[in-house]
């Protein structure tokens, strides 16, 4: 029989749970939004009202109470509801795991006694203020730009491509000092890759604001910094919020404001869990608030790249570089050591570099492997170092003289003698950060050479601490990763030598070309980004590669339009959509079988509008003792997919062993 009661759709975590219908008791105040405690089988849980509504289908004598309504904070907004609930559907879990996945903890639990003590912390100010700074005087490209930015009072995606050094970050700044100007209880996201790996971005924001409450959420944080962050935005007393991808998922009270830096980084896309992407999520928030969205970069993603060509985005273009006579700097590209050389820097580089560190500056070696070298090797055997749980190679480190496996972590000791044959002269083959810093110090005796990878720096200080060497002139000759790459504006970089990039290019996976391009643009626009002229050498076997080409000319334009000319002609993304199923098990036999079986299934649901290709072995087939296999499922209708997946996700059988994943938009096929 159908009760009148009152009802409470409530979501919670749980993957596998739509929404469950709780009765709310008489003298009890519930809103939307409201988190909720509630029992779920023996449990009691979190909840989120997400629909109040007479009457439910449950039968009275089943249908349970809600136990109470938290009411310590505001309730969640319609608006984040809203989107919690897009991402679920998007990205294929269920509503409550992306709405209660995006909660700092303190609001997941069930309220302990000292619950006000707690909230009374959590509502301490946030620090603010900081050195106060020049401000530059725009120049004209800049002014082009913020005007147009200014006028757009309603949802509108801007895609701001401005080359390295082009002052991006300080038509932002003038951006968001005028938003919040306008709009006085106006908040700001502001979405960066990264925060260790960009430090100055926060202090240069709280410098330019010091009136202002900057709130940061990034995965650094404790518990508690998170949860006092996270409040801050949610109960509107922070005007801006610099964070990492998890921040998209944070509840405003009135959002003004979206900006994207670095729209292309691979760090706005979740690797488990709900494999969102926080830059396509930034602009679902732009529009559900109806306020304008900028995406910045370089070198964009090509999916942005497309939008904008298609006039979807709006392209505004910085050309050129912003400070005083700073121009790009010049590239050559030049033949790699002979193959077997001990050496990882030839003459021609070396020279290069010399010229620059007599002139008092500053050189940059790139080198996209930490450790000493790729594997040991041994001569007369062939034998190789490997992971025991893995199908990978493992690195050798030389400071603590280990191997390490630099995809499941799994260390051991360098053997005295191959294991295999015997052999005493087992050999580092490939170079790693250690191997060239090594080198560097050996053919630059009397510079100061500093490494940054993770191996260096594991903390965020330590890091800081790195780079502020660095930046006050402590360091002649610095070698990293990645991690030397992103946006740091040195101030005497004078050249940047590229090692190794020639293995990435050469990978089968689509992206590899578009990611590598991006990481080499930006590593280049580390050189000569304040008056003197900066110059580039990369070591190369591919100079002919239009790769190369482009990037030599710096011209991004170039590269991704040839690049997007050929997905077309070949339907791949971005115009077409992908979704990628991932089985794992402990054998492959039984990834395959899995995912065969969901190959079938798929057939057999799908119209004409879904592509099913094979189930194939990945790339690294065994990792963490776990066998894996693909399956990629492609469409050019996104909703089409998007119902496609749901259908087929409930066909799935899945045997006692097996493990599997699917992800929407999937980063690296
Ligand atoms: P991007 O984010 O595009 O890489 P930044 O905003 O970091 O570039 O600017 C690069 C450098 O140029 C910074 O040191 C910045 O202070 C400086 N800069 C930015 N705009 C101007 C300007 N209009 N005049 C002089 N210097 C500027
Ligand atoms: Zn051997
Ligand atoms: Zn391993």
């Amino acid at each position: 029989m159908k009760s009148n009661d009152l009802i409470a759709k409530v979501i919670v975590d749980v993957p596998t749970l739509g929404e469950l219908d709780y009765k709310v008791p008489e003298d009890m105040l519930v809103a939307l939004g409201d988190r909720v405690l509630v029992t779920l089988g023996r449990r009691r849980v979190v909840g989120i009202v997400v629909n109040l509504v007479r009457g439910s289908e449950i039968a009275e004598n089943r249908l349970r109470s809600v136990t109470a309504v938290l009411n310590d904070i505001p309730p969640l907004p319609g608006e984040w509801l809203r989107l919690t609930r897009f991402a679920a559907g998007y990205y294929q879990r269920s509503w409550g795991e992306a709405a209660l996945s995006a909660l700092p903890l303190f609001l997941k639990r069930a309220p302990g006694k000292r619950q006000a003590a707690v909230m009374e912390r959590m509502r301490k100010p946030l620090e603010s203020g900081g050195r106060p700074v020049e401000v530059p005087e725009l120049n004209d490209e800049q002014k082009t730009v913020l005007d147009a930015l200014n006028r757009a009072e309603h949802f509108e995606t801007f895609l701001l491509f401005g080359v390295t050094g082009s002052g991006k970050t300080e038509v932002y700044l003038r951006w968001m000092e005028e938003t919040l100007r306008r709009k006085e209880d106006g908040q700001i996201l502001f979405l960066v890759p990264e925060i260790n790996l960009t430090p100055q971005s926060v202090s240069r924001i709280r410098s330019r604001f010091p009136e202002k409450t900057v709130a940061v959420l990034h995965s650094e944080l404790s518990d508690g910094e998170r949860a006092r962050n996270w409040l801050a935005v949610h109960e509107g007393r922070a005007d801006i919020l610099v964070g990492t991808r998890t921040a998209v998922f944070a509840s405003f009270k009135h959002l003004a404001l979206v900006i994207v830096d670095e729209e292309h980084d691979g760090s706005y896309k979740a690797g488990d869990g709900l494999r969102f992407s926080a830059r396509d999520l930034a602009v679902w928030r732009g529009k559900a608030n109806d306020v304008p969205v900028l995406l910045g970069s370089a070198t964009p993603s090509l999916e942005s790249w497309m939008k904008a060509s298609a006039g979807q985005y709006r392209l505004l273009t910085m050309a050129h570089r912003a400070s005083g006579r700073a121009v790009l700097p010049e590239v050559t590209l030049t033949d790699p050591p002979e193959k077997g050389s001990r050496r990882s820097l030839t003459d021609f580089t070396v020279s290069a570099m010399t010229k620059v560190l007599e002139a008092g500056r500053q050189v940059l070696v790139f080198i996209n492997r930490r450790g000493y070298a790729q594997v040991l090797s041994c001569p007369s055997c062939n034998w190789v170092s490997s992971c025991r749980h893995c199908s990978t190679f493992t690195v050798f480190h030389k400071s603590d003289r280990s191997l390490v496996c630099h995809h499941c972590g799994w260390r051991s000791k360098v053997p005295e003698a191959c294991p295999v044959c015997g052999n005493v002269d087992i050999l580092p083959r490939g170079s790693g950060t250690e191997r060239i810093f090594e080198e560097l110090e050996i053919r630059f005796p009397g510079k100061r050479v500093l490494r940054i990878d993770r191996d260096s720096v594991s903390r965020k200080h330590e890091a800081e601490e790195a780079f502020a060497k660095v930046h006050a002139g402590e360091v002649d000759i610095l070698v990293g990763t990645q991690m030397i790459a992103k946006g740091h504006d040195f101030r005497n970089v004078g050249l940047v030598v590229i090692l190794n990039a020639d293995a990435q290019l050469l990978s089968p996976a689509t992206r590899a070309r578009e990611m590598l391009f991006a990481t080499l643009m930006q590593v280049a626009g580390r050189a000569g980004r304040h008056g003197e002229a900066g110059r580039v050498v990369i070591q190369t076997r591919f100079a002919t590669d239009p790769f190369f080409e482009a990037l030599a000319k710096q011209d991004y334009r170039l590269f991704a339009d040839a690049l997007l000319d050929v997905r077309r002609e070949n339907f791949l993304v971005p115009f077409t959509h992908q979704a990628l199923l991932t089985a794992q098990a402990p054998t492959l036999a039984q990834s395959l079988r899995f995912l065969e079986d969901a190959a079938e299934a798929g057939h057999a649901l799908e119209g004409d509008a879904v592509r099913i290709y094979d189930p194939v072995p990945m790339n690294i087939v065994r990792l963490k003792e776990l066998e894996r296999a693909q399956l990629l499922v492609e469409c050019d209708d996104r909703p089409a997919l998007n119902r496609f997946l749901r259908a087929w996700q409930s066909t799935f059988r899945v045997p006692a062993g097996v493990q599997w994943t699917l992800e929407v938009d999937p980063a690296e096929v």
